[in-house]
């Protein structure tokens, strides 16, 4: 396989070798370049030199919290980190989302789904290079186009009435499009006040809203307990 047909380049921590083996394959024969790192340590070195386009993170790890895996990674790199978590609880996730993760798979997974995930995380920083590549002023997906100078939106090229903060949670998902972002994480860049669970029923009602004046209800994906995504259409 040489390497200027790979389709990219994935870091893989994880310490159970039954994992890294079904990656490992799966990555292998659809032609990605991939490394295996099996601690922490290990893993926040290769993510420094081997500079990856995508790295899948186990969150139990030997010798450190997954957490605190992100938190270093973060610190010098904002390379796309896919979690994996065993546990079916959405808190660890959450928190993962919190602190700076791009999206999650919970053990068991199928490779399907590790490959559905790896390629949504990479069309997601290839958007995100063209953004600041070229003119940023207007947000196309599919039907959908934002111009930000003009705070206009349109579906169709037909313009559509959002209210205030429609328009700024449309554009957060925008801005983040193919990532997960957390009904914390929402909460806190739109709304300056918390009010608990008002806030999150609130969340809810506006996602409703802003889904029927999109006239499309796959841009914005629910993930239950944990928050919400837009597509990329
Ligand atoms: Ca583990």
């Amino acid at each position: 396989m040489s390497e200027n047909n790979a389709k990219g380049t994935i870091l893989v921590i994880e310490d159970d070798k039954v994992i890294q083996n079904l990656i490992g394959t799966t990555l292998e024969i659809f032609n990605y370049n991939y490394q295996i790192a099996s601690n922490a340590t290990q893993g926040i070195l290769k993510a420094t030199s081997y500079n990856p386009d995508v790295i899948i993170l186990d969150l139990g790890l030997p010798d450190m919290d997954g957490i605190e895996v992100i938190k270093k990674i973060r610190s010098f790199s904002l390379i796309p980190i896919i979690i994996v978590s065993a546990r079916i609880e959405n808190e660890d996730k959450i928190l993962a989302l919190d602190e700076g993760a791009d999206d999650y798979l919970t053990k068991p997974f199928n490779t399907e789904e590790l490959l559905a995930r790896i390629r949504v995380t990479m069309r997601h920083t290839n958007i995100s290079k063209n953004v600041h590549e070229e003119n940023n002023s207007i947000f196309v997906n599919g039907d959908l186009k934002i111009d930000y100078v003009k705070g206009c939106t349109y579906i169709k090229e037909e313009e559509i009435h959002l209210t205030a903060i429609e328009y700024k949670l449309l554009c957060l998902f925008a801005k983040n499009v193919g990532k997960v972002l957390t009904h914390n994480y929402i909460k806190k860049e739109i709304w300056l006040d918390d009010n608990g669970s008002d806030s999150q029923l609130s969340l809810r009602v506006f996602v409703t809203n802003l889904r029927k004046k999109l006239k499309n209800t796959d841009y914005i994906k629910t993930h239950i307990g944990i928050g919400y995504r837009m597509l990329q259409i």
